[in-house]
């Protein structure tokens, strides 16, 4: 019903609600006799067998062969589960979210139940779960309070040749709960390239392979590069579909944004083409896709029709559709980098690696011979792409997880057993960031804020400014924001309405700023009983702040469970911008005299995103809570603050500048960042680790 109603759907996602529905799954096997065909059916027994034979072991095979809808299964059914849980790791929340109700339908049974999945705020399990899928940071927290993982009989690293950040700590974790654990039984999933190393790593473990049900896939390259991959790639989709045989597509965009406009622009063709043409049916994959739409990209597009799945590099390995013949792939993905200039990671469209090249094109031979079209040359393929990915650990922020790591103990982490380590410099910046916000101490041990913050499921700053708020008297206003923060797009802009929209969202600006924006808007909903007209009425994505509402509930409960108390400040919000500079005071940005605004850490030029409620007003200081490149570097969501809050509350990273030392203007300012990364000296910098190492 929340679907008919929504005027926040464009036309093709409306089409997409209402027209899926009105065919069936046309499969002729039943889900039984579909398990029975899969590649990994006839090798049950032997590896039921190789589990009971040894505690660690790597299973190789290709994607959609059924490991990670299978193994868990076959185990279960075995009895494995008798004694803890079988547990199975994905990189991605779509695919464990996908994957769990998969398995529950075809064991019959109600998710949540024997079945059920946890990703960050959303647990669908309970006491009868034998099977839980999970996201591999849901498990790298697990380990951190139960580092024997009690609950446990099984552990499955499924997807672990992605090398997430999460998966590459817990390899290094469960190495010694493995050690401490006979009875635990580890399960390491691969692409074959790997599988060698992985071996080498986990104690020489066997090998198990799957040999897959593969057929030949033409690859073509185009002659000369393509300037514009997107219209490329819609192109090449529309040749496909008019002058093809039968079979569906894939194409690989590198994000939700990318993703709707390429549906929509395909949609538009496809109407203009009139009712003569084949149906198509355009189907997105992204992560943060509802779920309602998630079951609609397995169901077989209509007889005589054909569908195309425009995914993110999920449908990579994570997420196996079937009936695949032909996938378009302009050779990019967009992935997460440590950015110097900016002092902090950010999202960045790049190159794949060959790897994930020949991935993406044997995609299209599951089902039968196929064809990959590569939106690149074979000399881009060959001399420009990266032989294999760079593991995540090794190219961004690890202050999350050096903070994990230490809230279990682990201190040297320069010895720490990582498969890959990352290099030392960006260990070093994790401590740093890590100490100024006075999680760790002056010999680089956890302090008290610093174990806090590190059971909270957030990132440091975000856990730094909620647990500030308690002393603040705010916590009640800055568990919203942060609950806010969690989500994106709260605000609808429609093409035709932009100038009504911006003027309804103009009604709940504040003079202080964007955080406190969404608090108010969250404020407001509540007070209008959390309707779902009001929110139409105000452009607002009701699905959105519902979201926002079950994330605080969810962290709410950890404030409950670990004694915060939570505090209203009422309009005092001074207290509550003080908490933001709690957290957030890296991202300290000042106005540049001719234009714009610069950050104080780098010197990067930065400017107010027009969305925001300080896009008028410009004040002298603010703080921003990201970063977004579009045609400059934009700050979004900014909030005023005062530079002696600065000192204040970072003591460590801010100092109140020596009058006699300093200009007239910056006297003024009374503040100067006392952290400069690259005058640091260098014995500080190395003691501080060396210190760790024992
Ligand atoms: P692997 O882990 O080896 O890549 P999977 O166990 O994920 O393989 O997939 C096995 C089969 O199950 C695939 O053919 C896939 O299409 C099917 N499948 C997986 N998830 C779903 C789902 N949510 N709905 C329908 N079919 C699914
Ligand atoms: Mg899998």
């Amino acid at each position: 019903k929340d679907v008919n109603q929504s005027w926040d759907l464009p036309e093709w996602k409306r089409t997409l609600f209402n027209n899926a529905t009105s065919y069936g799954r046309v499969t002729s096997l039943s889900i039984q006799e579909q398990r029975r065909e899969l590649p990994i059916f006839k090798l049950r027994q032997s590896l039921i067998k190789a589990v009971t034979e040894n505690q660690v072991m790597i299973v190789v095979g290709d994607t959609g062969s059924g490991k990670t809808t299978q193994m868990t299964q076959y185990l279960y059914e075995e009895g494995l589960s008798r004694q803890g849980r079988i547990g199975c790791t994905q990189p991605r929340r779509v695919a464990a979210m996908s994957v769990a109700k998969r398995v529950a339908e075809e064991m019959g049974v109600r998710m949540g139940q024997e079945v059920g999945y946890t990703i960050r705020f959303e647990d669908c399990t309970s006491p009868e779960t034998s099977i839980k899928y999970m996201t591999d940071g849901i498990l790298q927290r697990e380990i951190l309070l139960d580092p024997m993982l009690e609950n446990y009989s099984v552990i499955i690293l499924d997807e672990a040749h992605e090398r997430t950040i999460a998966t590459d700590v817990l390899f290094g974790l469960l190495k010694k709960t493995v050690r401490n654990r006979p009875d635990l039984k580890l399960i390491v999933t691969s692409a074959t390239l790997d599988a060698e190393k992985f071996s080498q790593y986990f104690f020489n473990c066997p090998i198990f392979t799957i040999p897959g049900r593969t057929f030949p896939v033409d690859v073509m390259y185009t002659k000369d590069p393509e300037t514009d991959y997107l219209d490329a790639a819609l192109v090449t989709v529309m040749q496909i579909h008019l002058f093809e045989p039968a079979g569906d597509i894939l194409l690989f965009l590198t994000g939700q944004e990318e993703i709707d406009t390429a549906c929509e622009i395909l949609f538009e063709r496809m109407k203009a083409l009139g009712p003569m043409v084949p149906e198509l049916i355009i189907l997105p994959v992204y992560s943060a896709l509802p779920s309602d739409m998630q079951s609609k990209i397995f169901e077989p597009a209509p007889p005589g029709g054909r569908k195309i799945v425009i995914s993110t590099n999920i449908a990579e390995t994570s997420v196996t559709i079937d009936g695949i013949y032909y996938v378009v792939d302009p050779g990019f993905v967009k992935q997460s980098a440590y950015d110097p200039k900016l002092g902090m990671d950010s999202l960045v469209v790049t190159p794949i690696s060959q790897a994930q090249a020949q991935q993406r094109a044997g995609r299209a031979g599951r089902t039968g011979p196929g064809k990959c079209y590569r939106l690149y040359t074979e000399a881009a393929f060959r001399n420009e792409m990266l032989p294999n990915t760079i593991p995540e650990i090794q190219r961004t922020n690890l202050a999350n997880t050096v903070l994990t790591l230490k809230a279990m103990g682990i201190n040297d982490l320069l010895h720490f057993d990582f498969m890959d380590p990352p290099p030392v410099q960006t260990m070093l910046t994790a401590l740093e960031q890590l100490y100024s916000l006075n999680a760790l101490d002056d010999d680089g041990l956890l302090t008290r804020l610093g174990r806090r913050m590190a059971e909270l499921p957030l990132d440091p700053a975000l856990a730094k400014m909620l647990l500030i708020s308690v002393d603040l008297r705010c916590s009640e206003e800055i568990l919203t924001i942060v609950s806010m923060l969690s989500i994106p797009n709260i605000f609808y802009r429609p093409k035709e309405k932009q100038a009504l929209a911006d003027s309804r969202k103009a009604k709940f600006h504040q003079p202080e700023g964007d955080h406190l924006t969404l608090l108010t808007v969250f404020n407001s909903w509540k007070q209008n009983n959390y309707s779902n007209p009001w929110c139409f009425d105000h452009f607002i994505q009701a699905r959105s702040l519902r979201r926002a509402q079950d994330i605080r509930k969810q962290l709410l409960g950890f404030m409950d469970r670990y004694n915060h108390d939570m505090v209203s400040c009422g309009k005092n919000y001074t207290q509550v911008r003080r908490a933001i500079c709690a957290g957030f005071f890296t991202h300290t940005a000042k106005k540049d005299p001719t234009e714009g605004y610069k950050t104080l850490v780098e010197g990067t030029p930065v400017y107010i995103h027009p969305s925001s409620a300080l896009f008028n007003k410009s004040p002298e200081w603010l703080i921003y809570h990201e970063l977004v490149l579009t045609t400059k570097e934009y700050m979004r969501e900014v909030t005023a603050v005062e530079p002696k809050w600065l000192v204040e509350v970072a003591p460590r990273f801010f100092r109140v500048a020596d009058a006699n030392k300093i200009s007239r203007r910056k006297r003024q300012e009374r503040i100067e960042p006392l952290y400069n990364k690259y005058e640091l000296p260098n014995e500080w910098r190395l003691s501080r680790v060396k210190r760790n190492v024992h």
